[in-house]
């Protein structure tokens, strides 16, 4: 038999994750602070409570998919006592602190805890592409791997609650700084009239070939060896004429004066000759911050 599910936040994301189990078979209550955003998943069968209390009433699984941290405690606060002994797996985007302050305040009311990082758009969620990273109770995930599975791929990162949410976050700071950069781009070649949809068509392909450097950084990186040859030394990646073109063409220099900083902070220590992974160690290196 398919395990009951409740569905807390009906947002773009938890609407979605709703009419996925729903669609699946599982019988699915949902539930919304704001009343209406529940027809087209009740007209799909799931049946819409008045309360989180009522929610959870009869769920083997409850899902939580809300705003951010603060919105989970202030829904599932009230109803600790309802949610004792089921499995609770937390979709919301959280800090990796508050995903395991989640853990010990459900450990404390007898709540089994699974946190989530949604690697996906809502269009995804069901389809190919889609995925979402775990951590927290193994047993959870044990046992509810085929209803998460309807999502897409899920991997268990281990039962630290707060390695799903650190990786999500560390993921997505390779996206945000790589967008910021592309468009830092965009902005300097406007000065020469050149639309940016254009210029994508250019960047777009060569960005996505440096992916495949990733790898190589990284095995640097773990061994250590930026002083191993064949690497493009900090010397040659200085950004100095990256940062004048960005001053010559009128737009603020910030997007590539961080990255220049980072590699400025180890030539003046004395390690130019060495490879560009090394800015890692600027980046770990606190103390050494300008
Ligand atoms: P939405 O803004 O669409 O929905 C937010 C939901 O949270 C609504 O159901 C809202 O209810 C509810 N909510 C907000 N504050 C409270 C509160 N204090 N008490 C109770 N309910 C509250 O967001 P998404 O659905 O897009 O995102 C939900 C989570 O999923 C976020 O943490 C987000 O980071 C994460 N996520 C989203 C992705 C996306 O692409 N959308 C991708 C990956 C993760 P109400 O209708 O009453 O306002």
């Amino acid at each position: 038999a398919h395990p009951r599910v409740s569905v807390l936040g009906l947002g773009a994301m938890g609407a979605v994750l709703a009419g996925t189990l729903l669609a699946a078979g599982h019988p699915t209550t949902v539930w919304n602070r704001t009343h209406g955003r529940a027809d087209t998943l009740r007209a799909a069968g799931a049946i819409e409570a008045t309360s989180p209390a009522e929610a959870v009433s009869a769920a083997d699984v409850v899902i939580v998919c809300l705003f951010d941290h603060a919105s989970v405690h202030q829904t599932l606060d009230p109803i600790a006592t309802h949610l004792a002994g089921t499995d609770l797996v937390n979709l919301t985007t959280t800090t990796p602190e508050q995903a395991r302050e989640l853990a010990a305040w459900s450990e404390t009311h007898g709540i089994h805890h699974l946190d989530g990082g949604i690697m996906s758009v809502p269009e995804m969620i069901g389809h190919a592409g889609s995925e979402i990273l775990y951590s927290g109770s193994p047993e959870v995930f044990g046992r509810r791997q085929d209803l998460l599975a309807h999502w897409g791929a899920s991997t268990y990162l281990g039962p630290d609650a707060g390695r799903a949410s650190l990786e999500d976050l560390a993921i997505l700071s390779g996206m945000y700084v790589m967008f910021a950069g592309f468009l830092h781009g965009a902005a300097m070649v406007a000065s020469a009239g050149v639309g940016a949809v254009e210029f994508a068509g250019r960047a777009a392909p060569f960005l996505a070939a440096m992916t495949g450097g990733l790898g190589g950084l990284a095995e640097t990186v773990d061994a250590r060896s930026y002083a191993a040859p064949g690497q493009q030394s900090l010397d040659f990646s200085d950004l100095s004429h990256i940062v004048r073109a960005s001053a010559e063409a009128g737009v603020s220099t910030e997007a590539v004066q961080m990255v220049q900083n980072l590699i400025t902070r180890q030539r003046d220590a004395g390690f130019g000759t060495e490879g560009f992974a090394r800015i890692y160690e600027s980046i770990t290196d606190t103390t050494s911050r300008s």
